[in-house]
């Protein structure tokens, strides 16, 4: 009699324990899923429409994409740091004239070259930025010496040339920005001045913004990005990419995320900033905190945003008719696409 009333006491206890075990397993929802050991997305700007784009464009992109994935992939499965793989997929695509960071940066109003970039480090909060820079041949380099050699985290113009002065980081004349597309795209966006036309009519179909978000095998996150801006932008005007919480965000207990497209709309809404307190405070999954900010908070055509969470969750959204993205991890998960 006392025997079976034991083991009935201990069948219960262990019912309990089972049932306590699987609710700490699943508080947030994202933890349903395996982590991954590691986990990358990158993006080559929102607003493309591949349909609007010739095959060899589509080609050159994509195969610009892989291989900056590749890059990144690379450092991360070898043990390398989120930061690391950030700022070397990014200074990969800042070396490619196909996107609008470094080389390929638009032009402005004045005919001329400014440059943002930021990186953000989720273990530390630590971030760097670099605002309208003129003569700095990789924007996201002096941006991460920013966060790792000063106590600031934006310098902008003249002081941030000065800073990289002082870091000697390799430099170029401002017209080495220079390249004949998006010449041609400053010559429509002036010609479209005044007249009532869209963004994609006056030929912004690729805005060619590039970003990098990372989870890395030690469980940091990393989150950067780098633009030449808006073409034909007023001078001294600065977007959303280099700053930290508008289009750069990284935070280990939530996610890291990059913005691209309307950068005032991206710095009102404070978007990449927000997508982590969703999580935080909302308990929202990555996917729908994304899902909302871009369908609920942002407008129709503003943009598109790539993240992935501290279990390496990605997801790559947008709200134009294209984003160029990229994105692998430690499962064997690979994909490479610009259109839906
Ligand atoms: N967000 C960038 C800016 O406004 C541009 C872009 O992503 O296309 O400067």
């Amino acid at each position: 009699m006392f025997q079976s009333r034991l083991a009935q006491y201990y069948h219960l206890a262990s019912v309990a324990l089972l049932f306590a075990l699987l609710c700490a397993a699943n508080v947030t929802g994202q933890e349903n899923a395996p982590r991954k050991r590691f986990a990358i997305a990158l993006h080559g700007g929102a607003g493309s429409d591949a349909s609007r784009m010739s095959a060899e464009k589509i080609k050159a992109v994509e195969t610009s994409l892989g291989k900056a994935l590749d890059i990144g992939v690379e450092v991360v499965r070898d043990g390398g740091t989120g930061l690391d793989a950030v700022e070397k997929v990014i200074r990969f695509l800042e070396d490619d004239p196909l996107f609008n960071a470094g080389r390929g940066a638009v032009f402005n109003a004045a005919g001329g070259h400014e440059l943002d970039a930021s990186i953000m480090d989720g273990k530390t909060l630590g971030a760097g930025g670099v605002a309208a820079v003129r003569t700095v041949k990789n924007p996201i380099s002096l941006a991460r010496l920013v966060m790792e050699k000063t106590k600031h985290v934006l310098l902008a113009s003249d002081g941030a040339e000065k800073f990289a002065d002082e870091m000697k980081v390799d430099r170029v004349e401002n017209s080495w920005f220079d390249t004949e597309p998006r010449r041609r795209e400053l010559e429509k966006a002036k010609a479209a001045e005044g007249a009532k036309q869209s963004r994609i009519d006056i030929g912004e179909v690729h805005y060619g913004t590039v970003g990098c978000v990372v989870l890395d095998t030690h469980g940091n996150l990393a989150a950067g990005t780098s633009t030449g801006g808006r073409t034909n932008k007023k001078y001294g005007r600065v977007g959303d990419s280099p700053i930290v919480g508008a289009g750069t965000y990284a935070n280990n207990a939530s996610c890291a995320v990059s913005g691209t497209g309307l950068g005032e709309q991206f710095i009102r809404h404070a978007v990449c900033y927000d997508i982590s307190a969703r999580m935080l405070y909302l308990k929202q999954p990555l996917k729908d905190a994304v899902h909302d900010v871009l369908k609920k908070t942002l407008n129709p055509d503003d943009g598109g945003l790539i993240a992935v969470g501290a279990d390496g969750t990605i997801v790559m959204d947008f709200s134009t008719a294209g984003m160029a993205r990229a994105a692998a991890d430690s499962s064997g998960f690979r994909e490479v696409k610009i259109g839906r």
